[in-house]
């Protein structure tokens, strides 16, 4: 059986960070969210080193457990936030505010309050929020330092529900208009503009679109700066895909190598230099992370059915845009694969299946089955549907063990519910 990176198989076991799975389910129980404190520090590195010049701002939602945002801020990382909740994360975490660019395409009032008393950059995605934002700015008697995200119309060839840089999605403000709500924006006094924004999607894993998207801020910032606008930052978002099953996904070297000289040519023949940010969160934390789920049950019916602990409660993503995620036998990693097995979860839904038809070990009742790169948008688009109190997540480093979340209780099911006095 082959793993990748920094698992590794001894006496049969999978073992994470120098931690055998077995022995941790043992101890905390299951299912159980596992990361590998040394992995998040070299992917982070390895962003680093690829662009050195860059500003790296990891993508809070990926994965905005605190310790985890610890950890990256303690690499230097910045944060791109998406609500009021993960910039309040950010900053107890200790990222810096002027290392966080608040994004989102419907902010509310009070988020675009937060970030002007936060001193925190916004990226704004409307007109709407630009005209919000300046009023609020003018309250507070301050002046609001802003990006414009632009919806490039760029196809990142990736799940539809993950691609946001396609002119009929949500996201940002279209080409057409952008060049007058910057004019609008110029015209304001209580904003001062300092940057360009765009994200053209998620797990993409071929560079072209990011050269596409590289060309067309570069265009744009052509137009800005004949506008007299000067540009601090060019932010080129986040995307980089991870290789899920055995794709062939680019490195940020390859991606740098890639969008760079692109970038590097296009300012020096305009004589500015904004900064580049990039937004990275996948390629960050996803294959940190392990999720082990115990199995209740062995179906062998239509399909052989592996019934585990965890479903799309705990693991949407297989549910949400088909996913893949790679599953070993924890407790049987050394064996030979000898049967077909859907892994399914608890959940009262037919689409809770976690992997499809997978040659695995002969897997038996009270088993431990872990699926692999969950770190992120895993945990972090967990649910308690079904009533199932949320579990813990536990940081392991060269053998040593962390609880960096305690799992739920039935109680907490409970927590915020008031019963109205005349039901008591
Ligand atoms: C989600 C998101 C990211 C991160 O995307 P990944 O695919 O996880 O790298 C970056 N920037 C913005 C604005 C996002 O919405």
């Amino acid at each position: 059986m082959s793993t990748r990176g920094h698992l590794e198989v001894k006496n049969s076991h999978l073992v994470l960070g120098g931690v055998d799975t077995v022995t941790l389910a043992e101890q905390f129980g299951t299912p159980l969210y596992v990361t590998n404190e040394a992995r998040i520090r070299v992917n982070y590195q390895r962003f680093k080193d690829a662009f050195p010049n860059a500003d790296i701002y990891y993508a809070a939602k990926s994965n905005y457990n605190l310790t985890v945002l610890k950890i990256l801020a303690e690499e230097g990382a910045g944060a791109d936030v998406f609500s009021g909740g993960e910039l309040h994360c950010a900053l107890k975490a200790g990222i810096p505010s002027d290392k966080i660019l608040f994004n989102g395409n419907s902010k509310t009032d009070a988020e675009l309050e937060m970030a002007v008393k936060n001193n925190i950059r916004v990226s704004v995605d409307s007109l709407d929020e630009l005209r919000t934002l300046s009023e609020i700015a003018h309250e507070h008697d301050h002046k609001a330092e802003v990006a414009f995200r632009v919806n490039p119309d760029v196809s990142p060839h990736t799940h539809p529900k993950i691609a946001t840089g396609l002119r009929e999605t949500k996201f940002g403000i279209p080409s057409s208009d952008v060049i007058a709500v910057y004019k609008e924006a110029q015209s304001m006094g209580d904003i001062k503009i300092v940057g360009i924004h765009c994200h053209i999607g998620s797990q993409i894993i071929d560079v072209s679109p990011f050269i596409e998207a590289t060309k067309k801020m570069i265009d744009l910032a052509e137009e800005l700066t004949g506008l007299g606008i000067q540009l601090e930052f060019i932010d080129l978002g986040g995307g980089l895909g991870i290789p899920y099953e055995n794709e062939i996904a680019p490195s940020p070297k390859d991606l740098a190598n890639a969008i760079l000289p692109v970038f590097a040519e296009g300012l020096k023949a305009l004589e500015i230099h904004p900064r580049l940010i990039l937004e990275p969160g996948r390629y960050i934390t996803a294959d940190t992370t392990i999720l082990l789920a115990k199995v209740n049950t062995v179906k062998h019916a239509y399909r052989n059915f592996v019934g585990v602990d965890a479903g799309f409660n705990l693991l949407i993503r297989p549910a949400m845009y088909d996913a893949y995620h790679r599953i070993i036998v924890a407790n049987k990693a050394g064996e030979k694969s000898s049967a077909v097995y859907t892994i399914v979860g608890p959940i009262c839904e037919s689409g809770d299946v976690l992997a499809r038809d997978r040659f695995l070990p002969n897997i038996e009742k009270d088993d431990l089955i872990a699926i692999l790169d969950v770190g992120a948008y895993g945990f972090s688009m967990s649910s308690q549907y079904n009533g199932r109190p949320r579990c813990a997540e536990l940081l392991v480093l060269d053998g040593k063990v962390d609880v960096i979340r305690r799992g739920e209780s039935y109680d907490d099911l409970l927590s915020n519910q008031v019963f109205p006095s005349r039901f008591r």
